[in-house]
């Protein structure tokens, strides 16, 4: 039962590579994948990309030639929920591809082909995973990213938004997250992949779940904060959250 662990950033990934035994790297379709296990569990480790393409790819080369048993993205993300801030931790329910509008033929928002607006992630594995986070949150909190006015980082569950697009202005934050909120869909975060995963996953039938720290508020300050979190703290969540995952499985 081989666990993949995406990462979309080398420096999300760099912890977990470090740590690998029997590590194997193997190219394919232009990636490097990591084979190896990592405390005593068969993985394999790889980068999403950057988008909802490259990310489709790789899920794609993970479930064909690697057939994995699961797949488990670990990155960061902005925040764009009320109290979502930098430093918390939030772990994917479903997710919504906010770029996707093929209305008035379909819902805006809805992948034609798919059920519905959101694309659910794997209840069981995403219970398992919170756990992971909430264990890392009650226990390392001193190598966590404590907030400036000494609030704990916090662990969020719930509707995460992918899209093409680095959101790094409060406008178009609001442009983005508004109308979702209006038609009932109260998105916490946004990234660029996991929605792209989360589709890819469902084709498969591969069990998905997903976690991204906060590293900016999506924005005017996202061009400041994105590379200082992913610089100091975003490898270090991974490995500690990836840890207490495998544990658990
Ligand atoms: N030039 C940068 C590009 C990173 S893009 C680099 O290579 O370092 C931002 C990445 O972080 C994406 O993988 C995305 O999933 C995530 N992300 C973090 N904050 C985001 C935001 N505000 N909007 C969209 N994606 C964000």
């Amino acid at each position: 039962m081989t666990t993949a662990i995406l990462s979309a950033l080398p420096e999300e990934q760099s912890g977990l590579v470090g740590r690998l035994d029997h590590a194997r790297r193997v190219t394919h379709a232009g990636r490097a994948f990591w084979e190896g296990e990592l405390h005593g569990k068969p993985v394999v480790l790889a980068l999403s990309g950057i988008g909802k393409v490259a990310a489709a790819t790789t899920a794609t080369v993970l479930a064909e030639r690697f057939r994995v048993a699961r797949v488990v993205f670990t990155g960061v993300a902005g925040g764009v929920g009320e109290g979502v801030r930098v430093g918390d931790v939030v772990v994917a329910r479903d997710y919504v591809q906010h770029d996707m509008d093929a209305s008035p033929l379909f819902e805006r928002w809805r992948v034609p082909g798919y059920p519905g607006v959101r694309l659910p992630c794997d209840a069981a594995l995403t219970a398992h995973l919170s756990g992971a986070v909430s264990a890392c949150l009650a226990g390392e909190i001193t190598d966590f990213h404590t907030h400036a006015d000494g609030r704990p980082p916090r662990l969020h569950e719930g509707l995460m938004a992918s899209g093409d697009r680095f959101v790094t202005c409060a406008q178009v934050s609001r442009a983005l997250r508004d109308p979702l909120v209006a038609a009932g869909h109260d998105v916490l975060a946004v990234e660029m992949e996991g929605a792209a995963v989360a589709q890819v996953c469902l084709d498969y039938g591969m069990p998905f779940a997903a976690v991204r720290t906060i590293s900016d508020r999506a924005d005017d300050d996202a061009h400041v904060d994105f590379p200082l979190f992913i610089q100091t703290v975003a490898s270090r969540y991974a490995d500690h959250i990836v840890r207490h995952l495998l544990k658990s499985l």
